[in-house]
């Protein structure tokens, strides 16, 4: 590698910011211009639905590396500053200030944004969605004792949210269209799990209800109008619909991209001077035969590892089982694995005693997913028989005087 080379990451969030670091600790001796549009270093969004929002932390806690790691380790670190084109041929990229920065190699690491609810009244004040920290901290604001807020979205990001608000002492409403919560990311008994636990400290939730409009009095929303008629008052209002990649910048300079941008298991896109990672990327993933779109921080790790390795030389990582977690009130739930080609579903445990687990097993009995409540051994060991595609009898499994740690050696 020359030293006169340079890499331009576009993004300064997990994944962004690193594979800025990986690449220095592999041994990238060459330029660095790490791009952010937000105002400050690369940091964790996690903690925004869950501890942050509760006003435990501060704002070191919060970032991936003190503020100084990326001077001394010649990191060109911009922030606010937002890359509005890329011209392949040319190997630049403009900046919205109009300034224009050569690359040798560029990583994309754009993310995703939270998906907006066009109905009328969207933009009334008091109405936010949740991504970055500015959102995270005008949320904080509202979530006060006695307060109403309603919640559009039972994922994991409006549950978390509302799991928060409701230990804030704030009154809260889930609204959703699907017929039971987290529809699209859990199993029914799962859902059911944290549907009760919600429900059981008074959190309101209302299924198959589609958003009408919103509306306000002063400009400020005081009430959410459903399809069927229905009024829910409201002080505030958390939009928690889904997050859709960003992948504009790549989609306009020529990039192969369906729900993301295209890359390989070395995080290469198209192009080959250009590497994508994180929620912005549509990813193979071998253990299961398919390619998808993730959106965890152990991916924008595991592929921010990929595009670093690759650049540097070194042999790419073993591909992970992919993973991601959630806590809510005083549960953690982790998952590992995803729940493809799916026969059979087994319950480890009894949910009654909140610590269970759930595993997905394919037709010859290969566990292909676990999603663990408050049972990191049974995660643990989920994680490790996914990886070596360990086949298990369900009975067994289900069978708690069987030692979880026996069933996955
Ligand atoms: P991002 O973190 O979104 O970073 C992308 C960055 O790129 C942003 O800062 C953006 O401003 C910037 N950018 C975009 N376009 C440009 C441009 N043109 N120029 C310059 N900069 C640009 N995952 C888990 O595994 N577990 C959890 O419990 C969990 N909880 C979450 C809670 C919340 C509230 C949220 C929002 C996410 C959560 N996630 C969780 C998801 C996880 O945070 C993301 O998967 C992860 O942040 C993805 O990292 P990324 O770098 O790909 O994208």
């Amino acid at each position: 590698m020359n030293k006169s080379e340079r890499v331009v990451i576009v993004g300064a969030g997990h994944a962004g910011g690193s594979a800025a670091a990986l690449l220095r600790q592999y041994g990238w001796q060459g330029l660095l211009t790490l791009i952010g549009a937000e105002p400050v270093p690369p940091y964790q969004r996690p903690p925004l639905s869950k501890a942050w929002l509760k006003g435990d932390g501060n704002l070191a806690d919060l970032l991936l590396r003190p503020a100084a790691f990326y001077q001394n380790s010649h990191i060109d670190f911009r922030a606010s500053c937002r890359v509005a084109a890329i011209d392949r041929a040319a190997r630049t990229v403009s900046l919205k200030t109009g300034e224009c920065l050569p690359y040798d190699h560029l990583i994309l690491a754009t993310g995703s944004h939270a998906r907006s609810l066009p109905v009328p009244g969207h933009n009334l004040a008091g109405i936010v969605e949740l991504r970055t920290l500015a959102d995270a901290d005008r949320l904080r604001t509202m979530l006060r004792p006695n307060a109403r807020i309603a919640i559009i979205g039972a994922g994991y990001i409006g549950l978390e949210v509302a799991a928060s608000a409701r230990m804030l002492g704030a009154e809260v409403v889930v609204i959703e269209r699907e017929s039971r919560v987290l529809a699209r990311v859990a199993s029914l008994p799962l859902a059911e799990f944290f549907h009760r636990h919600h429900a059981g400290v008074g959190v309101r939730i209302i299924l198959n209800a589609t958003v009408e409009e919103f509306c306000g009095t002063a400009g400020r929303v005081a009430e959410v109008r459903l399809s069927d008629g229905a009024a829910i008052p409201c002080d505030a209002v958390l939009v928690g619909v889904g997050a859709a990649p960003s992948d504009a910048l790549a989609r306009t300079a020529g990039l192969a991209c369906t729900n993301g941008i295209v890359v390989d298991l070395a995080a290469r896109t198209s192009d080959a001077a250009i590497h994508a990672i994180g929620d912005c990327t549509h990813r193979p993933l071998p253990r299961y035969n398919r390619t998808v779109r993730l959106e965890s921080v152990p991916n924008a790790i595991e592929q921010a590892k990929q595009a670093a390795a690759d650049l540097c030389g070194r042999a790419l990582p073993a591909p992970e089982v992919p993973w991601f977690w959630s806590d809510q009130y005083d549960v953690r739930l982790q998952i590992a694995g995803l729940p493809f080609d799916v026969a059979e579903i087994v319950v480890r445990g009894d949910p009654e005693t909140g610590s269970f687990a759930i595993f997905h097993l394919a037709a010859d009995g290969a566990v292909q997913a676990v999603e663990a409540v408050s049972a990191p051994a049974e995660f643990m060991a989920g994680r490790m028989m996914i990886a070596r595609r360990k086949q298990v009898v369900a009975a067994r499994l289900r069978d708690v005087s069987c030692s979880i740690r026996e069933l996955a050696a």
